[in-house]
């Protein structure tokens, strides 16, 4: 294992009943870098996030995070947002950061609040009268003030408008630091692809393409997302 690598996944396959989500996939992941694990809905993206979240098991093959396998201690230092809201409706938000700061020894409160009152986000309100504009900034705002060193978010900007899109792109960027580690699943990539270091194409739950960002741009003489646009057309 290099010394650089985060996470190693090796022969990873998912089936579900009779549908293959993922298929013999390998990966490695470098620390301190920004991936976009982008594809469109159905390719596996939040299959392969989820197991190695720890919350489905896989079918095949091996995840190890800093060499050791998916335990329930590997999974204590991901911090994984997924897709669905899932806040409780009636729970207002200082509730729900108070839920983070008992559910995560290493959440910050203080980096908490401090984003949600940047981003204008009111702790007195309750998550069922939130915009899905707000609920998408509350996620990963909190998501992000856990202190750990990988993080995954699950299609961060779906269901988003574009300038709360723009203040949650913001918010990652800031919170990034070399040793950091952050996966954004996503299939919107125009916006994201100036943060992303770099890129995983994952199609019908293979891997299409993996690479830098800024050396297939110069080697391929388009963008991530044009780049996209040509692997997925037919998909
Ligand atoms: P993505 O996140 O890229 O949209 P998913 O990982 O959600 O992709 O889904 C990958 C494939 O696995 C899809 O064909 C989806 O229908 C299927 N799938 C996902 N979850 C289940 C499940 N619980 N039961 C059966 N099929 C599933």
């Amino acid at each position: 294992m290099s010394k650089l690598e985060l996470l190693r996944i090796e022969n990873l396959s998912k089936r579900y009943y009779n549908k293959t989500a993922l298929n013999d996939i390998n990966l490695s992941i470098e620390k301190g870098k920004i991936y976009g694990l982008l594809g469109p809905n159905g390719s596996g993206k939040t299959t392969l996030m989820k197991i190695i979240a720890g919350l489905h098991k896989q079918t095949a093959g091996n995840v190890l995070i800093s060499g050791e396998p998916l335990s329930y201690k590997t999974k204590a230092v991901i911090s994984y947002m997924p897709t669905e809201n899932y806040m409780y409706g009636e729970f207002k938000v200082k509730q729900v950061v108070k839920f983070y700061k008992d559910m995560y020894e290493d959440f910050q409160e203080d980096t908490a609040l401090k984003i949600l009152n940047d981003i204008k986000v009111d702790t007195e309100f309750k998550i069922s009268k939130l915009s899905s504009g707000l609920i998408g900034k509350l996620k990963v705002a909190l998501t992000l003030s856990r202190n750990t060193e990988f993080y995954m978010l699950d299609e961060p900007l779906n269901g988003v408008d574009v300038l709360s899109r723009d203040v949650i792109i913001d918010l990652i960027t800031k919170s990034y630091n070399e040793n950091k580690t952050i996966i954004i699943s996503t299939h919107l990539v125009s916006e994201i692809e100036k943060i992303l270091d770099s890129v995983i194409f994952l199609k019908d739950g293979n891997i299409e393409l993996h690479g830098d960002a800024e050396e297939l741009r110069s080697a391929k003489g388009m963008s991530v997302e044009g780049l996209y646009k040509e692997v997925f057309r037919n998909a």
